[in-house]
């Protein structure tokens, strides 16, 4: 499973920009559903495990099963995952590192040297 390769543009909010490729898998519409049922049960198990937790419970259980529902929503919206993937601040060329996560364009990444937020989108 190597995902499928995107070559993409990273900006720090300016005009500057560098490029750069990700890999992504996407998903097809029985794959999200599948994730955002996993997240419900994730929290929803969560939820029920809470109820034995004296006092919190008024506040776990309540906010778990939110949760729930708002993990579960975007999950069910990303349109897959990222797998991995590399590009240059454009600001002070450090290599960013793209890591494993859910596919929401634009992407968005914290760069190592000088802290900027890089987006990444697809050129
Ligand atoms: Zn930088």
């Amino acid at each position: 499973m190597d995902g499928e390769k995107i070559l993409i543009q990273a900006n720090v909010s300016d005009e500057r920009r560098s490029d750069g490729f990700v890999y992504i898998e996407t998903f097809n519409q029985t794959q999200k559903m599948q994730v955002a049922l996993r997240k419900l049960a994730l929290f929803w198990g969560l939820a029920i495990l809470s109820i034995l937790i004296p006092v919190f419970h008024f506040v776990l259980v309540p906010l778990f099963f939110a949760l729930g529902f708002f993990f579960a929503h975007r999950g069910y919206k990303s349109e897959g995952q990222v797998l991995s993937g590399s590009t240059t601040c454009p600001h002070c060329h450090t290599e960013v590192v793209v890591r494993k996560a859910e596919l929401n364009w634009p992407i968005t990444e914290i760069c190592q040297g000088c802290a900027r937020v890089v987006r990444i989108e697809k050129a």
